[in-house]
């Protein structure tokens, strides 16, 4: 499937890019952003579900060992690592998965395979494509 993961490639290409994330690893264009998202840079980050560090560069890639259900599992447990599960019910916990995997499904579904992709809070955009 079609899935988003953290790459250096076109790091530099905006100001204030960053990117502390693994290479490659599986991200996710949903994050919780702070009341100054333009200064602090978590307006524009792609947060990763391994390192949960984040980058503000995004590749979308076909991986074909990855499945749907593995995908909501990484997100489930990237979320429940940093907490964001506690507190919430089973239909919660569900809804706010299903709300990261839908989103990202929506990225993949909208850019090429080998696009690079920049985020705007709300907002994922075309940055470049790879060679
Ligand atoms: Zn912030």
């Amino acid at each position: 499937m079609k899935v988003l993961v953290a790459t250096k490639s076109g790091q530099g290409g905006a100001s204030g890019d960053y990117s502390s994330t693994v290479e490659g690893e599986l991200v996710t264009p949903i994050t919780v952003e702070c009341c100054s998202p333009e200064s602090c840079g978590c307006g524009r980050g792609f947060p990763g579900l391994a390192s949960s560090r984040a980058t503000t560069t995004a590749m979308v890639v076909s991986r074909d060992d990855i499945q749907p259900n593995q995908l909501r599992e990484a997100i489930a447990s990237s979320l429940r690592r940093d907490g964001w599960l506690k507190g919430l019910n089973q239909a919660e916990r569900r809804e706010l998965i299903q709300a990261h995997f839908s989103a990202i499904e929506q990225v993949c579904a909208g850019f090429a395979v080998g696009t690079v992709v920049g985020r705007n809070n709300a907002f994922v955009s075309r940055r470049a494509v790879a060679a």
